[in-house]
C-alpha cells in the first residue's frame, strides 16, 4: 500500500536539467542558469535575455531564426544546445473555446494540458506529474497510480505550446494565457523543484509574464511543501479540501491521514501571513452525492473555515467510469453553496467547461492509448505491494 508519500524536499529542490544526446535541453531553464551557459560560451548575458525573447515571447524554438545572433554563435548553440518541447499526440478545439492537447512524454506516456477562457481571461491547466501518488478516492489521475514526475521543461513546455496556439508573433504583447493553474495531472508539490522552476519561468517578463496573482498551486496538502513555498515564492494557493472532518477526508484525500485538516490549514495561515499582499486561499470542494454534499456538512465546512481567509470553489464531481461516486443535483449544489454563503463565506459552484472534448479540469483521463496497459500494470503492482 502507499506510505502516505514520503514528503522530504531534499530530493526534490534540485532539479536535473534535460539533456537530449548530450546536448542541454534550454527550455525550462532559468534565467540566472541560461546566463551561466552563456558565460561558459565566453558570451555576455544579454544573450540569455535575447534567446529567452525568441524562445517565450516568439515561440522560436530553432537557433537558425534568432537572427539577432551572430551566424557563429547560433551554429555554436546548435551544436551543444537543443530545444525540445513536448510532443503533441492530441489537440482538441472545443466550440466553447476550450483547448485540450494530450503531449506524450519521453518514456511514452502522456499528459493533458487545457485552456479554458472565460470573458477577459484565459487559464491554463498544466499537469505536474505523470499520474498521482496519492490516489484520492475520487480522481480518476489517482486512480492511474504514479508514473514520474515532469521535469521544468515539461511544465514550461505545456505553457510554450499553448500559449504560441494562438498564432500570435509576441506572445508578451498580445495574451491569451492570462492565468496559470497547477490542477492537471498530479500533485505540484511533491515535485517541488521542477514545479518552482517552472512557475519563476511563467512570471518572468521575459518568460510568460504571469502575473503572481494569477498562477496558483492546487494542493491536496503537503504541509512542508506549503511551508517551503512560502519561503521560496508568493504564488496563489489552492486547498483541494473535498471534507469538513479528518474523518471524512481520511477516506477521499489519504494524504489527510499525515496532515490532517488543523495542521493544514494552520499551514495555510502560515502562507498567507508571508504574502507581501492580502491574497485569500481557495478552497476546492468536490461535491459528491451523498458523500459531502449535504446541508450539515456545509455547515461543518463554514465552521471549519471560519477563521482563514478563503473563497471556495465547489466543483460538481466530474463522472468516469467507474469511480463509484456521483454528481450531486444543482439542488443540492445550490443548497450547499448557499449555506456557506449565509455563514459570510465567498463561494461559487464551478461550472464544467469544454464537456464536449472531455477537457473539464479534475477529468483530464485522456484517449491515451496506453493508459489501459498502464492501469493494468499499476494494479498489478499495487495489488503485489500490498500482498494480494
Ligand atoms: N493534485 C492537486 C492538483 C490536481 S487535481 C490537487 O489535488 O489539488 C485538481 C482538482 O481537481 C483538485 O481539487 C481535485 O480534487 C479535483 N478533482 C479530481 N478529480 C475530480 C473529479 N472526478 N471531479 C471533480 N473534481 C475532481
Ligand atoms: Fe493526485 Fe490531486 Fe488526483 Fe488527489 S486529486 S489523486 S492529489 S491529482
Amino acid at each position: 500500500m502507499t506510505s502516505l508519500i514520503a514528503t522530504s524536499l531534499d530530493s526534490q529542490d534540485i532539479p536535473e536539467p534535460s539533456s537530449v544526446a548530450g546536448k542541454l535541453n534550454l527550455l525550462g531553464l532559468s534565467r540566472e542558469a541560461l546566463v551561466d551557459f552563456f558565460a561558459e560560451m565566453g558570451e555576455k548575458p544579454f544573450r540569455a535575455q535575447q534567446l529567452m525573447k525568441w524562445l517565450y515571447h516568439r515561440g522560436v524554438s530553432d537557433f537558425e531564426q534568432m537572427t539577432d545572433m551572430s551566424k557563429a554563435l547560433r551554429t555554436k548553440l546548435a551544436q551543444v544546445a537543443c530545444i525540445i518541447v513536448p510532443e503533441i499526440v492530441v489537440q482538441n478545439y472545443s466550440t466553447d473555446g476550450t483547448r485540450k492537447w494530450v503531449m506524450r512524454m519521453p518514456g511514452g506516456s502522456s499528459i493533458e494540458t487545457v485552456y479554458i477562457p472565460d470573458g477577459g481571461r484565459g487559464t491554463l491547466c498544466v499537469s505536474s506529474q505523470i499520474g498521482c501518488a496519492v490516489d484520492c478516492s475520487f480522481c480518476s489521475t489517482g486512480k492511474q497510480g504514479f508514473n514520474r514526475n515532469l521535469t521544468a521543461a515539461e511544465i514550461i513546455g505545456q505553457m510554450w505550446i499553448a500559449a504560441h496556439s494562438f498564432g500570435s508573433r509576441d506572445v508578451s504583447s498580445e495574451r491569451y494565457v492570462t492565468n496559470v493553474v497547477f490542477m492537471g495531472m498530479g500533485e505540484p508539490l511533491l515535485n517541488y523543484g521542477p514545479v518552482l522552476n517552472a512557475s519563476k519561468l511563467m512570471m518572468d517578463d521575459l518568460g510568460f509574464g504571469i502575473g503572481k496573482r494569477r498562477l496558483t498551486i492546487s494542493t491536496s496538502g503537503v504541509v512542508p511543501a506549503i511551508d517551503q513555498l512560502g519561503d521560496d515564492t508568493d504564488v496563489s494557493l489552492a486547498i483541494s479540501l473535498h471534507a469538513p472532518t479528518d474523518e471524512l477526508r481520511d477516506v477521499l484525500v489519504p494524504l489527510n491521514r499525515k496532515y490532517p485538516i488543523a495542521v493544514l490549514l494552520a499551514a495555510c495561515q502560515r502562507y498567507l501571513d508571508k504574502l507581501p499582499d492580502k491574497r485569500k486561499i481557495t478552497i476546492e470542494y468536490t461535491l459528491m452525492k451523498d458523500v459531502n454534499d449535504s446541508p450539515e456538512q456545509a455547515a461543518q465546512l463554514a465552521a471549519v473555515l471560519a477563521d482563514l481567509p478563503v473563497k471556495i470553489n465547489l466543483i460538481p464531481f466530474n463522472p468516469f467510469p467507474n469511480s463509484g461516486y456521483e454528481r450531486p443535483s444543482r439542488n443540492a449544489a445550490m443548497r450547499f453553496s448557499k449555506i456557506l454563503q449565509e455563514a459570510g463565506h465567498i463561494a461559487t459552484i464551478r461550472t464544467t467547461r469544454g464537456d464536449d472534448i472531455d477537457a473539464a479540469c479534475g477529468q483530464l483521463v485522456g484517449q491515451v492509448a496506453d493508459r489501459t496497459r498502464r492501469q493494468e500494470r499499476w494494479k498489478q503492482q499495487h495489488d503485489q505491494a500490498a500482498g494480494l
